[in-house]
C-alpha cells in the first residue's frame, strides 16, 4: 500500500480552511501534516491544534500545501513549498500580477496548480464561454458575479478567468460586482446581440464543492514532475 500523501493547510481557521479540514477524510490517500493559520487570538477560534503562521518554516514535513488565504500570506507558503521541494495547490484569488509570475517561475521546480475556481461546472462554463464567443463574433459579452459581503476581491478571480476564455474566443467583456448577503458566488457570462441574448450561469450554493476540487486536486499532484498544471488535467 502507498503511504499516505502528507497535506498542509495554509489558512486552515478560514471559511475554506475549515471545509477542507472537514472534508479531507473523503480522500483516504490524504492525511493532515499540518493545519496552518494565524495565532488563536487573532482568528478568535478555540480548541483546534493550528501550526502557528509565525513558524511556517519549521512545519512539519508535508507533500503537498493546499492555500487558501489572503495575497499577503501567499509568497510565504509558495517560498516554503519551493524550497521543500513540495507540490502546491492554490485558490486564493486577488493576487498581483508580480505573486503569478512567481507561480509561474516556481513550476519550474515544483508542480503548482492555481485555480480560480475549483469546482467541476466552471471548468466546464469556460470552455462554453470561449466556444461562444468564437461563434458569436461581434456580440456584446458582459460578465456579472455575486458573492457575500466579506469578499476582498472585484472582479472575481472566477470572473476573470470566464472573461479570459471569453478573450481568446475573440470576446471584449465587461465585468460587474455585487457584493450581497452571504452568496457563495455566482457567475453570469451574457452575450447579446440584435434582438437575442444568450446567457450562461453558474451559481456555487455550497463551498464544499471547491474544497473537494482542491483535496482531488491536492492528492493528484503530489510527486508530479515540476510544472503548472490546470485543474481539468488532474480531473478524471
Ligand atoms: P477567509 O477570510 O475566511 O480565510 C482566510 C484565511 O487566511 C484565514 O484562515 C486567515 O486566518 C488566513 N490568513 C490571514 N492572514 C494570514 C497570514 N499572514 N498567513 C497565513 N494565513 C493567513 O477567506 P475564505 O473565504 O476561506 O477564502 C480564502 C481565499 O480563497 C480568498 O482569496 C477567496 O477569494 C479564495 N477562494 C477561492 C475559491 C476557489 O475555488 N479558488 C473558492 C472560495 C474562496
Amino acid at each position: 500500500m502507498n503511504a499516505p500523501i502528507r497535506v498542509l493547510i495554509h489558512g486552515a481557521s478560514g471559511r475554506m480552511g475549515q471545509t477542507l479540514l472537514r472534508l479531507m477524510a473523503e480522500q483516504p490517500s490524504l492525511t493532515l501534516a499540518a493545519a496552518v493559520a494565524p495565532p488563536v487570538a487573532e482568528t478568535g477560534l478555540l480548541g483546534q491544534p493550528f501550526h502557528p503562521v509565525a513558524e511556517l518554516d519549521a512545519a512539519p514535513d508535508f507533500d503537498v500545501a493546499i492555500d487558501f488565504s489572503l495575497p499577503v500570506a501567499f509568497d510565504g507558503i509558495l517560498a516554503l513549498c519551493a524550497k521543500r521541494r513540495t507540490a502546491f495547490v492554490s485558490g486564493t484569488t486577488g493576487l498581483a500580477s508580480q505573486q503569478r509570475a512567481v507561480l509561474q517561475a516556481a513550476s519550474v521546480q515544483i508542480p503548482v496548480l492555481w485555480a480560480s475556481n475549483f469546482s467541476l461546472g466552471v471548468a466546464v462554463l469556460e470552455d462554453l464561454v470561449e466556444r461562444a464567443a468564437r461563434t458569436l463574433s461581434g456580440w456584446d459579452c458582459d460578465i456579472v458575479e455575486s458573492h457575500h459581503t466579506r469578499k476582498l476581491d472585484a472582479p472575481s478571480g472566477t470572473a476573470l478567468t470566464l472573461g479570459a476564455a471569453a478573450g481568446r474566443g475573440g470576446a471584449d467583456p465587461r465585468y460587474a460586482s455585487l457584493r450581497a448577503g452571504d452568496i457563495v458566488g455566482e457567475h453570469l457570462v451574457q452575450f447579446a446581440g440584435q434582438g437575442e441574448r444568450i446567457e450562461l450561469i453558474h451559481r456555487a450554493t455550497n463551498r464544499d464543492i471547491f474544497a473537494r476540487g482542491a483535496l482531488h486536486a491536492a492528492a493528484r499532484l503530489a510527486g508530479r514532475d515540476p510544472g503548472a498544471y490546470r485543474l481539468r488535467d488532474l480531473l478524471d
